[in-house]
């Protein structure tokens, strides 16, 4: 009877690692989805995708962290070329 317990011990073990397992590697996977990194050019930082701020200047995509970095950035783009 004893043999038996831990076997089934063993078995609930085994399944709730495996599950644990699959669960890990969806999240990560849904993750690698999600946080598409791209380049803030006005403060230097890495944003995610799905939070930046996009903006088209002269033909070009450019993403920002916030709406003040964007606006930062244009006022100083502007200025260069003016
Ligand atoms: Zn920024």
């Amino acid at each position: 009877m004893m043999k038996f317990l831990i076997l089934i011990g063993l078995l609930v073990l085994l399944y709730w690692y495996f599950a644990r397992r699959k669960k890990k590697l969806a999240k990560n996977r849904k993750r690698e989805l999600i946080e598409e990194m791209v380049f803030d050019e006005n403060c230097k930082s890495y944003v995610r995708k799905k939070e930046a701020i996009k903006i088209e200047f002269n033909g070009k995509t450019y993403y920002f962290c916030s709406k003040k970095c964007a606006e930062e950035f244009l006022k100083k783009i502007s200025k260069l070329q003016s």
